[in-house]
């Protein structure tokens, strides 16, 4: 039975959703300008995915490649978008680059140091010097630990600005009025099982990606993308969702990272009759080749049988041969990390590996004040009062296609010092509070009940598993029409389990995971049907997306940004709107179209 919930209200300025990179910088601007923040997190806030990130964080400092500069960054960028990325925002982002560095640095972030004390640049793929003559050193770094060093910096500047946080709280819903604005949002809070209202002049999403929608993904478990599936319930679209980045050697199962160093330093991928099958596929480059040659072929293989393993369903990558003294002085860090998640001795045998999903080009369409819009009116950058996004959550978009490496660290500080700025410049402190309407909150709190009481046979972790295993197989690197309308079909049935038979065995309210887990499966369940929807309607090839009917990219009919909608019961809707060509000033020559090759 349905109870009643007495729900305890907050008021704020600004409250933001996610304690990432993206979340964090955001904070900072917003307190240290006076506006009273609340910082809501369902982990702690060092534990979010920004920490795991390793390489680095993109910039034209030019320290270690004499004459870089952000007209060269700014190109890299938009051809590595295949030019669905907009080209004013990633001037904004590149041109803002060296200054959001310098200002980590001056926050305290450990980065590396050249000889000369100068922070310390790595090459990254797809940046160049001079558009496209010679390879960059682009990719600032602290160690192989870029993530971890920013996040613990940004979190001891928010202890310090004493930003409110609210630690283990989980979003469950935007509260929108009736005239489409957002007016804050409900949480649950796992500790005392207790629900809040927090109202604020502006609520700004800060959620990060939803990679776990897959079976195998770089991601941690939290990303879940809950904020995209708010905003879809909020009748607001999500924009480019067919487009998700793929990584050659996730370990299988755990889909942690194996860096393409491994590669690098000799290592080869088999399949299950033992043949070094990239010869075939690409005979110079062969295990080197570009990410998406690679995953095309591991894909292959495996669609034809030639996986390995009882389930013919990954492939091996041997480092064995290379020798153990090699192996731990030049990859240390993969040694442990495929003992620990793969249960593997490198020196001794294959790593069973898989392409694994690594990052959403997609999510909440925004403006580069990181406001979000939407089509009204028939103008498809519509400002929705009162809701921003920002960092993995939101769509800029900078990243079109195909995102660059390094390029996320880079969109989180620089978008979410963006956001920071738009609010500060929009909200008065202590500004009066716009009412918000009860059936807001009472839908927010129907959903929650539905799931909390759900008393059908089928288990969260089933249901979930099929629907990672339907994404994985029918919205994966390559798609073609009729492989992606066979997974519409599974999807709606698997929803359709969600939806009717799930059983929920917990029904409190103390760090009820299950039920955490039962709303997260809800979210991933809304993003798989859109970004399926999304994929289905493009028939095109472009950046990540590899439609093998498809094979071309066509800029005559998807020059274009997809939105979609989803609807309560589950039907969608697309909508595009086109591609930023133009740069911010009116000094910066766009970047005219061309092919993506490197
Ligand atoms: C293994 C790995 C390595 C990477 N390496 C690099 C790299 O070297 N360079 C680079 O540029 N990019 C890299 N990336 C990508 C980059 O790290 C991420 O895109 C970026 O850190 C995302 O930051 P974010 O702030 O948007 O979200 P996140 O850091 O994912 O944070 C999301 C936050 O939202 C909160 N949250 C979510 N849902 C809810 C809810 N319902 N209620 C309350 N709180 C919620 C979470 O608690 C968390 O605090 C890497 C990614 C991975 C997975």
């Amino acid at each position: 039975m349905a109870r009643a919930y007495e729900v305890e209200e907050h008021l704020y300025d600004v409250v933001i959703v996610g304690a990432g990179g993206a979340g964090m910088r955001a904070a900072l601007g917003m307190a240290a300008a006076g506006l009273r923040t609340a910082y809501i997190t369902k982990v702690a806030p060092t534990r979010s995915h920004t920490v795991a990130a390793q390489g680095g964080m993109a910039a034209s400092l030019g320290n270690m490649s004499d004459g870089d500069n952000w007209h060269y960054h700014m190109y890299d960028t938009v051809k590595g978008s295949d030019w669905l990325g907009d080209q004013d925002a990633i001037e904004f982002m590149c041109r803002e680059a060296p200054a959001a560095v310098l200002e980590l640095e001056h926050f305290g972030v450990p980065f590396s140091r050249t000889a000369y004390g100068r922070i310390y640049q790595r090459p990254f793929g797809g940046q160049t010097l001079e558009y496209g003559s010679r390879i960059a050193q682009r990719t600032c770094a602290a160690a192989d630990r870029t993530g971890h060093a920013i996040l613990h910096t940004l979190y001891q500047r928010c202890l310090e600005l004493r930003t409110e946080f609210f630690v283990e709280y989980v979003a469950l819903d935007l509260l929108m009025d009736d005239e489409g604005a957002c007016r804050g949002l409900i949480a649950w809070n796992l500790e005392t099982g207790t629900l809040h209202r927090f109202r604020a002049h502006r609520t700004v999403l800060a959620t990060g990606g939803y990679g776990r929608a897959y079976v195998s993904c770089t991601a941690a478990h939290t990303c879940t993308g809950d904020g995209n599936a708010m905003v879809l319930r909020a009748n607001l679209p999500l924009e480019d969702m067919e487009f998700t980045q793929f990584h050659p050697t996730g370990i299988y199962g755990s889909g942690c990272l194996i860096t393409e160093g491994a590669r690098g330093e000799g290592g080869f991928l088999t399949n299950s009759e033992g043949e070094r099958f990239m010869e075939r596929y690409a005979p110079t480059a062969r295990d080197l080749a570009g990410r998406h040659v690679v995953c095309r072929a591991m894909t292959l293989e495996i669609n034809e049988g030639r996986g390995c393993g009882p389930q013919k369903d990954h492939i091996h990558l041997h480092l064995e041969h290379l020798g153990s003294s090699l192996l731990h002085e030049r990859l240390p860090g993969i040694i442990e990390t495929a003992r620990i998640f793969g249960g593997v001795d490198v020196t001794r045998e294959p790593i069973p590996v898989l392409p694994t999903v690594h990052y959403n080009m997609g999510g909440v369409p925004t403006n580069l004040h990181g406001e979000v819009v939407t089509l009204h009116d028939g103008d498809p950058e519509s400002v929705v009062p009162g809701l921003m996004a920002i960092g993995e959550a939101a769509c800029v978009s900078v990243h079109g296609a195909n995102r660059l490496g390094s390029n996320s660290l880079l969109d989180i500080i620089v978008f979410g010092r963006a956001a920071a700025s738009r609010a500060v410049a929009a909200v008065a402190p202590g500004d009066r509070h716009a009412p918000v309407p009860g059936i807001a909150t009472e839908r927010a709190l129907d959903r929650f009940d539905r799931l909390r009481l759900s008393s059908g046979q089928t288990h969260v972790g089933t249901v979930r598993l099929a629907m990672q295993r339907a994404m994985q197989r029918h919205c994966a690197v390559f798609r073609d029409g009729p492989l992606l309308l066979e997974g519409a079909a599974k999807l709606r049935q698997i929803d359709e389990t969600l939806r009717s038979d799930l059983r929920l065995t917990d029904r409190s309210l103390l760090f009820n995971t299950e039920l955490v887990e039962a709303l997260e499966l809800d979210n991933m369940m809304a993003q798989s049907v859109v970004s399926l929807t999304s994929a289905l309607a493009r028939t095109e090839s472009r950046g990540s997306h590899a439609r093998e009917d498809h094979p071309d990219r066509d800029d005559q009919r998807w020059l274009k940004h997809s939105y979609c909608w989803l609807d309560k019961d589950g039907t969608t809707r697309l909508d595009y709107r086109p591609v930023h060509l133009e740069p911010l000033s009116f000094d910066t020559r766009p970047i005219p179209l061309g092919k993506r090759v490197y």
